[in-house]
């Protein structure tokens, strides 16, 4: 038997034997063996190659999952969506003239293009458009930390989400680059407060842990029209949830969001720990984890796992 749900107009067939099609998925994946893990901070280096997981959560409430989806890791650049979400909201509109909502084609680190665009990011998925979303949190708020914090807590129901501060340590002592682009950003005026404050929140939002599950919850909103499943309570506008989803399925994977928009056809988000979150609107959120990197830093079983996923139930928004 199957329960179905309406997506884009098209019912999704969810089987009840999801959990099997996870484990199926699960082990496949684990014949992946392509990548590599993070090595530019030792706390990521250390981290096992063979960590697996698989969620699905769906709008009517139901998480299924296989694999490590209860060991917490480090979200890195998926932490870019509630950044964004916060600073849409403060800011409004006004936003977008600071940071463009182009996919750039290049590394998410990458600095040439910053220069050619007089300090304008392409885009808040890679680190110059995070950073200068860091600026407008902590331009806007007393506390940028903790209103991201709380803000992350309540989407996941939950007041597991911590902070690694070793993470948050490495990720300033080996923060040479995404130093470079804040400074670039500032010589542009295209960044309001203290560099070393933005930089502090952008390498403190990088190092916040979580597991699949509390991944896949906090952003069901994103899949519901912007309101949360759980509690009712409308989180972003419809508009918002839809502009979010827009700019994570053309720069959500870097330079490999055309291939994941082909293959895959959902909104997505990777972050160089080796997780990544798909939105399936009106349906729920698909999170993955495998810490080993493709060479454009998204992971390489993540991939895998999301895309025959997406394939054998017929996800794909397009
Ligand atoms: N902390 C990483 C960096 O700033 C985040 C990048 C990512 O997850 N893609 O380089």
């Amino acid at each position: 038997m199957t329960h179905d749900v309406i997506s884009g107009g098209q019912p999704i067939h969810a089987p009840d034997n999801l959990k099997q099609l996870l484990e199926d998925i699960l082990q496949q994946a684990m014949t992946v063996n392509d990548g590599k893990v993070a090595d530019y901070i030792p706390a990521l280096a250390e981290v096992k190659a063979d960590y697996c997981a698989l969620t699905v959560a769906t709008l009517d409430g139901n998480v299924t999952s296989v694999g490590d989806s209860n060991k917490p890791f480090s979200i890195q650049s998926i932490s870019k969506i509630y950044g964004l979400m916060l600073a849409m909201e403060r800011l409004g509109d006004p936003l977008w003239e600071r940071v463009q909502m182009e996919p750039s084609g290049q590394p998410f680190n990458s600095i040439v293009q910053l220069e050619w665009e007089k300090g304008i990011p392409r885009n808040p998925m890679i680190n110059a458009g995070a950073i200068l979303v860091s600026d407008v949190l902590v331009s806007h708020y007393s506390a940028s930390k903790s209103a991201l914090l709380s803000m992350v807590r309540g989407l996941c129901g939950s007041e597991a989400v911590c902070v690694d501060s070793r993470v948050h340590e490495s990720e300033r002592e080996h923060g040479a680059r995404n130093a470079a682009l804040a400074y670039l950003m500032k010589s542009f005026n295209n960044i309001e407060s203290d560099v070393e404050e933005v930089l502090d929140h952008y390498f403190w939002q990088c190092a916040l842990t979580m597991n699949t599950e509390q991944l896949a919850s906090s952003l069901a909103f994103l899949a519901n029209r912007g309101q949360c499943p759980r509690s009712g309570k409308q989180i972003t506008s419809h508009r918002d949830a839809q502009r979010i989803n827009a700019l994570m399925s053309t720069s959500g994977m870097y330079d490999q969001s055309g291939q994941f928009a082909f293959t895959v056809g959902l909104p997505a988000k990777s972050g160089v720990g080796g997780g990544i979150i798909a939105i399936v609107p009106d349906y729920g959120v698909i999170s993955a984890w495998s810490p080993p990197l493709n060479s454009f830093g998204n992971s390489a079983r993540g991939m895998f796992m999301i895309r025959e996923l997406a394939n054998r139930l017929g996800l794909s928004v397009y």
